[in-house]
């Protein structure tokens, strides 16, 4: 057999090694700052347009590159970072693997100026899937500028993977977020599609952290610091009463370097442990520094897993240094989770006497009439738009007669002259219901007993009605007497005017949306006015990670943020006309069964299930 083995042409290698180095637009934000901050520049500029997919584009005042430098940057394996392997052991710099420039120059158009201090004229490089197209000497600053245009420009396959700008965008400002939060001194500017998201001047950490967070942030910080033989710790928590529902301002870095360590997120929230709830997440910036012989950054290729030497003494510095500064900083409220507000006395009977029981009997009362028209629950926790009958039960049971365990219910409901919810005793009653630990409704069927999941049943009933609201923006509003003034800070408010089109349909009306301040005129029935704030914040986070992750539409991730958000709890007590009204709304659903993250809203445990027990 002839000789098949080749060695791959440069282009198409750079191409196969480009698929390593850039998921999409965002990782060139990432190579192409860390390359500014190795340069030993000052001043950062980030210019995108749509998402990065167009434009990204990185101006510095660093070094620069001689001519010569400036062509060979391309190459792979080109770097001026390190020249032997024992180099590695003691990196001082983000780059080391010489691919980056390789890399991207491979899937896209690259254009580049360049100038060092000592040379008087630059040089510009223009080169498109690893070719140079031109290269000439230009008057240009002192410093580098690259613009990286029309990114997998030459696999339509990558390109057609990219996410909507806005999504990209987002990856873009996280990127940079973990370059300029362990750069405080470096002044950084960041311009998307012309206007400016951030203006970075130099500062210490803390101010840093505030410029990109808002200022709110600042006072929410608490300052860790140790210094031990092993690591030095600096930075700061966030106090526990601001711990968030989703993961988000959470930041280590090594080195100056962003890392990811679910070891060492560990360790911080279990120096919160008994400080926030165990669903809830502390916010972080903590800058690690250890010997850098005694870190390995080179067993990921994009570079922000880490191994530790000694990871387990790590661990525990981390913990005991921030169980330390949560204790001096006095941020240690003894919180009693388990208190149940249901047993506290109502603000308004607080200041009364008690006075003596009276019985009093309802002549009117006929125990064979049937129950009045239900009303929704009071509290603005949960409240119906229309008030079904129990008709609704049967036509929900009609259009999924697919669903096991469904039809019979069907079936027998159809030969029997009263509907499926009259109980069973023949007094031709309503089904009555009751609560199960405060988790399920349990009411009876003609087939047995119907086990409904409080918070997944009612996530169900929420879903499909703001599915619904916001498609055909019928959402009924409730304006505030006093409108609320919220801060948010810019990705917030980002992601809020995202979708704010859609919060107006569902009912939320919004008279500014400007600075780090957002006036709320008027919210959605179901939200009550105490928790718009909450609510908002929950909205924000869980968008942001749920539309990052899926391909559904908005309108369904957010009817789904929405429901989660909004829906009782287990745990919350309900009375008899919110139990019946979970009952109605449910099986008025379109689909009953599943709740928006597909999990089962009820049970039937039969008859002859329960027969059995007795057999
Ligand atoms: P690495 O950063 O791993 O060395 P890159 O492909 O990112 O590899 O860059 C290759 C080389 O090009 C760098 O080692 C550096 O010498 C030079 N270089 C890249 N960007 C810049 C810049 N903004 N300013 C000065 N030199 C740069
Ligand atoms: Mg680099």
């Amino acid at each position: 057999m002839a000789d098949i083995i080749k060695l791959l042409p440069d282009h198409v290698a750079n191409q196969i090694a480009a698929g390593e180095v850039v998921q999409r637009p965002a990782s060139v934000v990432k190579e192409l700052l860390e390359n500014a901050i190795d340069a030993g520049a000052k001043t950062i500029k980030l210019i995108v347009k749509d998402g990065g997919k167009t434009l990204v584009q990185v101006v510095d005042d660093g070094d620069g590159m001689s001519e010569t430098d400036a062509r060979l940057s391309f190459e792979r394996h080109a770097t001026s970072k390190i020249s032997s392997a024992q180099d590695l052991f003691n990196l001082q710099t983000k780059g080391f693997r010489g691919e980056a420039l390789a890399s991207i120059a491979a899937i896209a158009h690259v254009d580049m100026h360049t100038r060092t201090a000592t040379n008087e004229v630059g040089t510009h490089i223009k080169i498109e899937g690893s070719k140079i197209v031109s290269q000439e000497v230009v008057a240009a600053p002192k410093g580098t500028s690259i613009s990286v245009k029309n990114l997998f420009f030459n696999i339509p396959a990558r390109r057609n993977f990219l996410k909507s700008d806005q999504v990209e965008l987002r990856h873009i400002t996280d990127e940079f977020h973990r370059v300029a939060l362990v750069h405080p001194d470096i002044e950084f500017h960041f311009y998307n599609n012309g206007s400016d998201i951030f203006n970075l001047p130099s500062a210490k950490h803390r101010q840093r952290i505030a410029h990109i967070f808002g200022s709110k942030m600042d006072g929410r910080l608490v300052p860790v610091q140790e210094e031990t033989e092993v690591v030095k710790i600096s930075g700061f928590v966030c106090k526990p009463e601001f711990a968030k529902k989703s993961r988000g301002e959470q930041f280590f870095f090594a080195n100056g370097r962003f890392i990811k360590s679910p070891y060492l997120h560990h360790a911080v929230v279990a120096a919160f442990e008994g400080l926030i709830k165990s669903d809830l997440y502390p916010g972080y910036f903590l800058y690690l520094q250890v010997d850098p012989s005694s870190i390995d950054i080179n067993i990921h290729p994009t570079k922000t897993e880490v191994k530790f030497d000694d990871e387990n003494t790590l661990y525990a510095i981390l913990r005991s240094t921030i169980k330390h500064s949560l204790g001096q900083f006095n941020v240690a409220p003894v919180l009693d989770f388990e208190h149940d507000p249901n047993l506290d006395t109502p603000y308004s009977y607080k200041e009364k006497g008690a006075t003596l029981p009276k019985i009093t009997v309802d002549a009117s009362f006929n125990p064979f009439q049937q129950t009045p028209e239900r009303r929704s629950m009071g509290s603005g926790a949960y409240q119906k738009t229309s008030v079904k009958g129990w008709e609704g039960l049967y036509e929900g049971l009609e259009k999924s007669t697919d669903i096991e365990g469904f039809s019979s219910v069907v079936i027998e409901s159809e030969s029997e002259e009263q509907g499926t919810l009259y109980s069973d005793d023949g007094t031709g009653h309503l089904a009555s219901t009751f609560q199960l630990r405060r988790k399920y409704v349990v009411s009876t069927v003609k087939s047995g007993m119907l086990v409904i999941h409080q918070n997944r049943a009612h996530e169900r009933i929420l879903f499909e009605k703001f599915l619904g609201e916001i498609t055909v923006k019928e959402g009924l509003s409730q304006q505030l007497l006093f409108p609320m003034e919220l801060t948010f800070n810019k990705q917030e408010l980002a992601v809020l005017s995202e979708i704010k089109e859609s919060l107006t349909n569902i009912g939320f009306a919004f008279e500014s949306l400007e600075q780090e301040t957002v006036k709320v005129t008027g919210v959605p029935l179901v939200v009550p006015e105490s928790g718009i704030g909450t609510v908002l914040d929950r909205l924000i986070a869980d968008y942001t990670e749920g539309f990052s992750d899926g391909s559904v539409s908005q309108a369904e991730v957010l009817a789904k943020v929405l429901s989660k958000n909004l829906a009782v709890r287990t745990g919350e007590v309900l009375d008899q006309e919110s139990q019946l009204a979970l009952l109605d709304n449910l099986f008025a659903c379109k689909e009953p069964s599943l709740s928006p993250f597909q999990k089962l809203t009820y049970t039937i445990i039969s008859e002859g299930d329960i027969d059995k027990k007795f057999s």
